[in-house]
């Protein structure tokens, strides 16, 4: 059977990112983190004091950028070249920036080149906004995760706390709003769920119920697959 792969799309905060690693270590798959991606690009920017409009220099430091995964059980690391920058890219400043980064037809060209290029020979679970509508469409099995605003931004709270990074809920969820709304409006790839993807409303459901759900349909579809 040619290798599975797993897309993972949905709002901001839904939970995507916590199910998908977790999901992908009860499996023993790779986890593709590709929010990390497009941030890691926009860390860069930030750093090299170069601006969403300059398209031309976006794309350069998109071509050149060296981005790594290190999934360890329980721990998920991004690295640029051999430096962890999984915290950095989390900060408010990169998540501001990262969309209009992410509108950029030609970054998105790139990134989606190396997306395809880890997932071809390996089980992967990739998660992002345009995984089972663009970059992974022959997907065996596309998720769509969705959540109410209050609750996703109550998540993300916790999670910049847990990072140690100063957070504020109301502003959270303001951004929140503002990103996805953002997202889902863009010209390139807008956030929207696949035709053939299962909507997960994760409002009331654990992160243990979450994984749960997603490892059942993973072995389901296996199971459904190898009958044919
Ligand atoms: O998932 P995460 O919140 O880290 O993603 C950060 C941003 O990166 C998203 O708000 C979106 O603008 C962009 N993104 C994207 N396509 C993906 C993954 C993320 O445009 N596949």
């Amino acid at each position: 059977m040619e290798r599975f792969i797993v897309t993972i799309d949905g709002t901001s905060g839904s939970g995507k990112s916590t199910t998908a690693k977790k999901s992908a270590d009860r499996l023993g798959w790779f986890y593709l983190n590709t929010g990390a991606m497009y941030r890691a690009v926009a860390l860069m920017c930030l750093r090299k004091g170069i601006l969403p409009e300059d398209h031309q220099m976006v794309e350069k430091i998109a071509r050149k950028i060296n981005i790594s995964f290190q999934n360890v059980k329980d721990t998920h690391h991004v690295l640029i070249d051999n430096e962890d920058v999984s915290v950095e890219i989390k900060t408010p400043e990169v998540t501001k920036m990262v969309s209009p980064i992410a509108n950029i037809k030609e970054v998105r060209k790139i990134l989606v080149e190396k997306q395809r290029k880890i997932a071809n020979n390996q089980e992967c679970i990739c998660e992002g906004r345009d995984m089972g509508t663009v970059v992974f469409p022959d997907a065996q099995l596309k998720i769509f995760m969705d959540a109410d605003v209050d609750v996703r931004s109550e998540r993300r709270y916790k999670e910049l706390k847990a990072f140690g990074i100063p957070a504020e809920i109301d502003k959270i969820r303001d951004a929140l709003l503002k990103r996805d709304a953002y997202d889902s409006t863009r010209k390139n790839s807008p956030l929207k769920k696949a035709k053939d993807a299962i909507l997960l409303n994760t409002t009331n459901m654990s992160i243990e119920d979450e994984v749960n759900w997603v490892v059942k349909k993973i072995q389901e579809t296996l199971v459904s697959l190898q009958n044919k």
